[in-house]
């Protein structure tokens, strides 16, 4: 396993970590989330994802109840949480001082630690001042209770903002971004955060790097039995992909499974190395429902070199999928 520092803290997170969103609870029990956690750890996952909302609180508690059994020391691994929804209340969801603090004390509860080592704000929330989330923020680093905090999904505007603020009024600046990043969905990332990497060091954790799968091409023939998309809470992500733009990546993906065939490397390993490829993804979140998908998923860094940059210029040709800006520049 690599390590990379998260942006220009001096915090190294391995290169793939593990999320939990979906699988815990809806897909996997204890026990089978218990064995995908030591797989990841055995194999030098040292950062765990979750947040407040995966589950209603439920995919918190599975992994709590694993860190408490499984008893590896504290100095070993990281865990995240992320607020903003948690409840329908609106004392229950946003990112002002009151929910913020109180979602905080109900993740080191359901995650049974004495502190979260990441800390997102899931979404912006508008309707709270930045200044006021910077600060609820950096009153929970003072209090011991999280030691890096960052957003997801943020506009590069609303992130400069708080960097700005935690400037003026000396508070601890965000570390961290959690966006979305794959070959679909590369606009924040690669363009529009590029100067916060630049001029702050910001770190990323990157999500749904298969795109919820579709990047495995098991979707070609249409949705597959017990993934994801045929689950009914998760009903947006089958309606995307039903949609014409969900219907062009299913089959640029077939293309793209014709290519790395051609590479002899795997349609899955391609997809997740070339994350790895961008070095301002401090950590490739991966997602997994089954241990075998797991264990799989983390031999993707032993084919990052296969993607030499006439490889990655094919890739480019095939998903159509860089930024506009960079094709006008
Ligand atoms: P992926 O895009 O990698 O999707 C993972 C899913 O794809 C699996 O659950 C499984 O679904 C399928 N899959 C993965 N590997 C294989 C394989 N080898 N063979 C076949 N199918 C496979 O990642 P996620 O969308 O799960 O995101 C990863 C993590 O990122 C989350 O757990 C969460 O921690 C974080 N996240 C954060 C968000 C945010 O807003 N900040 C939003 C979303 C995720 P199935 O078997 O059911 O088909």
């Amino acid at each position: 396993m690599n390590y990379r520092r998260l942006g220009k803290s001096g915090l190294k997170l391995s290169e793939l970590s593990f999320g939990s969103w979906v699988t815990f609870s809806s897909q996997m029990d204890e026990s089978a989330a218990a064995e995908c956690m030591k797989t990841a750890y055995d194999a030098g996952v040292n950062f765990f994802d979750n947040a407040e909302v995966y589950a209603s609180g439920k995919s918190e508690e599975i992994m709590g109840n694993v860190l408490k059994k499984v008893k590896w020391p504290r100095d070993t691994y990281c865990v995240s949480s992320k607020v903003f929804w948690g409840g329908e209340k609106p004392t229950q969801r946003g990112l002002h001082t009151k929910h913020i603090t109180d979602a905080c004390h109900a993740a080191l509860r359901r995650l049974q630690v004495d502190y979260l080592d990441l800390y997102f704000c899931h979404r912006p929330d508008r309707q709270t001042p930045i200044e006021e989330t910077v600060r609820a923020m950096d009153n929970l680093v003072q209090q011991g209770k999280i030691l890096y905090w960052g957003t997801s999904e943020w506009s590069a505007d609303e992130i400069r903002a708080a960097y700005g603020l935690a400037r003026q009024y000396n508070l601890m600046p965000p570390t961290m971004e959690q966006p979305q990043y794959n070959l679909f969905h590369r606009e924040k990332v690669e363009w529009e955060y590029l100067r916060l990497f630049q001029d702050e060091g910001l770190g990323t954790t990157i999500w749904s790097p298969l795109a919820s799968g579709v990047l495995t091409n098991k979707y070609k023939d249409g949705i597959p039995k017990e993934s994801r998309m045929t689950l009914e809470e998760y009903d947006f992500l089958k309606r995307r992909h039903e949609s014409p733009q969900g219907q062009d990546c299913v089959e640029k993906t077939r293309r793209l499974t014709e290519f790395s065939k051609e590479l002899g490397i795997s349609i899955i390993h391609l997809s997740l190395a070339w994350c790895l490829k961008n070095p301002d993804v401090s950590t490739v979140i991966l997602g997994a429902s089954s241990v075998d998908q797991l264990k799989e998923n983390l031999k993707a860094a032993d084919v990052v070199e296969k993607l030499t940059s006439d490889v990655m210029e094919r890739i480019d040709e095939i998903v159509q999928s860089k930024p506009k800006a960079w094709i006008d520049w």
